[in-house]
């Protein structure tokens, strides 16, 4: 079961009702904040996500409204109580400016790890159980998005079970992945459980412009969090200009991609009102949620 929350939804600067993208995921009591612009840390107060809970960061990319809060949030996860390491994911090249934005809060109760990842390939790491996958984008300078997929335990059939005449007390061992040994037989989870499920999928994908392999590292995501600097087919060009998309794009990729749903974020601050696209938007990918700060939700 993995939380996902929105953080905040708009690009270049904060707003007063629209804090700067950010996105933060949960599971099994630990938390993942992608990017730190300046207010995260309020944003994630007012959405009552705990801070404590944070374990790693990762960052796109080093434009100010991405990273500007960190020092900020580094102070606050001190003052909370946290003094176990951080780990902090990014392209290379990151880790300098962090250290040059820890100049102001450069004395901690706990370590940072940095992980400079590659920008020539794709790179996997491991991260509670999650598989992060990074790919670099294509904006105004190097940055990176992100996709996570956890892999679901297959459902456990009762049926399958009696039909062996497995007693229940072995049921719970036996969907956890051991074998056991009944009747001289070696009952394995894959006896007594249905088909392999998907795994749980989300990327998130902000600053870049609109490139076709988006859709493959998108591929079947549960959740597909994507840019969307404006609404209005018209600013196509202006934003790939400025190494940015449209709400449309993002829809292509959603529908190309074949994700679930999709949730727009990183809202130009002139685009004040984002809603007044939904019909257009949906009618390009149905499952398309015009996001607010706080948009919430639960996969399981
Ligand atoms: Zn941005
Ligand atoms: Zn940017």
């Amino acid at each position: 079961m993995i939380d996902v929350t929105l953080v905040g939804t708009g690009g270049m600067l904060p707003l007063p009702d629209r804090w700067l993208a950010s996105l933060w995921l949960e599971y099994n009591g630990k938390a993942c904040l992608i990017d730190c612009g300046e207010g995260t840390q309020i944003a994630i107060n007012q959405h009552k996500l705990k801070l404590s809970h944070l374990d790693i960061l990762l960052i796109t990319h080093t434009h100010a409204d991405h990273i500007s809060g960190l020092p900020g949030l580094l102070l606050s996860l001190g003052n909370c109580g946290k003094t176990d390491t951080l780990k902090i994911y990014s392209h290379k090249g990151v880790a300098a400016v962090i250290k040059k934005l820890m100049c102001i809060c450069p004395v901690l109760p706990f370590d940072i790890e940095i992980h400079e990842l590659p920008l020539n390939e794709i790179s996997h790491f491991i991260w509670n159980d999650i598989d992060i996958s990074a790919i670099r984008l294509n904006h105004s300078i190097d940055c990176l998005g992100y996709s996570f997929t956890l892999n679901r335990k297959p459902v456990f059939n009762p049926q399958k079970a009696i039909s062996f005449g497995i007693d229940v007390r072995y049921w719970k061992k036996l969907h956890s992945g051991d074998s056991i040994e009944f009747n001289n037989q070696i009952i394995t989870t894959d006896m007594v459980t249905d088909n392999p499920r998907l795994p749980i999928k989300i990327t998130y994908i902000t600053d870049t412009r609109y490139f076709s392999y988006l859709s493959d590292f998108a591929e079947n995501s549960d959740l597909l969090v994507c840019e969307g600097m404006y609404g209005d087919d018209d600013y196509i060009e202006k934003m790939h200009e400025k190494g940015h998309m449209v709400f449309s794009q993002s829809a292509k990729i959603a529908l190309d991609s074949h994700s679930k749903r999709l949730w727009l974020t990183h809202y130009s601050p002139a685009l004040t009102n984002p809603h007044e696209y939904n019909d257009f938007i949906r009618s390009i990918f149905p499952d398309t949620t015009i996001s607010s700060d706080g948009e919430h939700i639960t996969l399981k």
